[in-house]
């Protein structure tokens, strides 16, 4: 259920008229929806429920911090039970400062540095999703230096296509991502031989936006066959990770409902460990992030200028390519609603921000009844948006707004060009 909704010609986020929130605090700014958040993520949680899991035990979600990091998103989702998967050490402190639990936490990524690494290893972090074999040993040196044990998984590449966005795709031979499945025995042995690592798990990621989850359960089958291949070499896993990835509605796409997708895995998964290891369980792990947070935002905008042109019409509005970059960077839709509805057919419009870039448009060929002052929201947008936002054009980034019911609250304040630059300096 969508909680971005008219009541009569306003829209509204749950209880709250979206107009009211600009007035408050200005545009551009994000804003998210709680009930959205708690239902998109309890998907997850009910269907593991579902399946016999429950509270962590069996299953843990551990949520993609990189698609939306406020730590008001992260502290409501932690405090519903989710776990974390990061990508960066910043992204660490960003669940404690949320008080996010790091035992829950896993962290993924092709470059992680040495400190990152101190770092998750003092707080002991459940997992370390490894790429490669020099970022074993960087491991396994760091963890022998601390006097610890870091928990492994190895992120193999199942060699699925996804049928994405070539940018979102990640679970193909080409992609930088994982190791090739036909590696993946020998990066485990030697994984296993390594005296301060703990083999524990095996992962993969295949990619974004999936609409159909045939191309996870497909991943879903080969990792299963590693584990089998492992276990015979006598390396037994505690847990498989399946990644994120599910997709969601930005214009007429029609995703897998995560319940369906989720009952599909479980039963597999329940009927493997039923055949082949007689029943005993293994926890799984999911890494969503657009699934639950996509939907659950929008950006508000509002129109500047309208260019009448012979060929073409403009709105110029006060969002741009350094707030919402998806569709400069992957042509990517978002829905374009007017705040307040007007009753006139309007004019097909191209949606453009104020950056210096021909590449800094937002919606394209959108059929809209404007005038300079309206209100615009750039739906779907909670994913993948403030996240991605830069500075670019010495623009603060936007701020964000958490609606409750009736209640609406600033959780990120708009930032401040003079901000921008203090850090810099002018040499003698
Ligand atoms: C980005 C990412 C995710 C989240 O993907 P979604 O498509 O947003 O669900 C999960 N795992 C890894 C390793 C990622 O890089």
């Amino acid at each position: 259920m969508s909680h971005f909704e008219y009541r009569g010609d306003s829209l509204y986020a749950e209880n709250v008229p979206l107009a009211a929130i600009a007035a408050a605090h200005g545009t551009p700014v994000y804003v998210y929806s709680r009930a959205s958040l708690t239902e998109n993520f309890l998907a997850y949680a009910n269907a593991c429920r579902a399946h016999g899991r429950a509270d962590g035990r069996g299953a843990l979600v551990c949520y993609s911090v990189k698609s939306n990091s406020n730590l008001a998103v992260l502290s409501l989702l932690g405090r519903l039970g989710s776990g974390f998967d990061i990508v960066s050490g910043g992204e660490l402190l960003r669940v404690i400062a949320a008080g996010g639990d790091p035992r829950k936490v896993i962290f993924s990524g092709v470059g992680k540095s040495r400190e990152e690494m101190r770092l998750a290893l003092s707080h002991d972090i459940l997992c370390f999703n490894v790429e490669s074999i020099p970022e074993l040993h960087r491991l396994n040196d760091v963890a022998g230096g601390m006097g610890k044990r870091a928990r492994v998984s190895l992120r193999v590449n199942p060699d699925v296509d996804p049928k994405t966005h070539p940018y979102i795709s990640t679970g193909l031979k080409e992609n930088k991502f994982g190791i090739a499945f036909e590696d993946a025995l020998d990066t485990y042995r030697v994984a296993a031989g390594l005296p301060h690592l703990e083999v524990t798990g095996i992962d993969c990621h295949i990619g974004s936006q999936l609409l159909d989850d045939a191309p996870l359960l497909e991943a879903l089958d080969k990792v299963i066959e590693l584990a089998d291949r492992l276990h015979e070499l006598g390396i037994m896993l505690h847990h498989l990770d399946i990644g994120g990835g599910i997709g969601i509605t930005y214009d007429d796409e029609r995703p897998v409902a995560v319940a369906d997708y989720l009952s599909r895995l479980f039963t597999r998964i329940d009927g493997w460990r039923r055949e082949q290891h007689g029943g005993k369980p293994i926890d799984i792990l999911f890494e969503p992030g657009r699934s639950i947070v996509g939907n659950a935002g929008v950006l508000l905008t509002e129109v500047q200028y309208l260019k009448h042109g012979a060929t073409k019409n403009f709105a110029v509005v006060d969002a741009a390519m350094n707030d919402l970059m998806r569709p400069a960077m992957y042509e990517a839709w978002h829905g374009v609603q007017p705040l307040q509805r007007r009753d006139d057919a309007g004019k097909l419009y191209d949606v453009v921000g104020p950056v210096c870039e021909s590449g800094d448009w937002l919606a394209r060929e959108r059929r809209l009844a404007l005038a300079p002052g309206d209100l615009l929201a750039l739906m779907s947008a909670g994913a993948y948006g403030m996240t991605m936002a830069s500075n670019y054009n010495t623009r603060g980034r936007a701020a964000e707004v958490l609606v409750d019911g009736d209640r609406f609250m600033l959780i990120r304040q708009r930032e401040n060009p003079a901000d921008l630059f203090a850090l810099e300096s002018i040499p003698e």
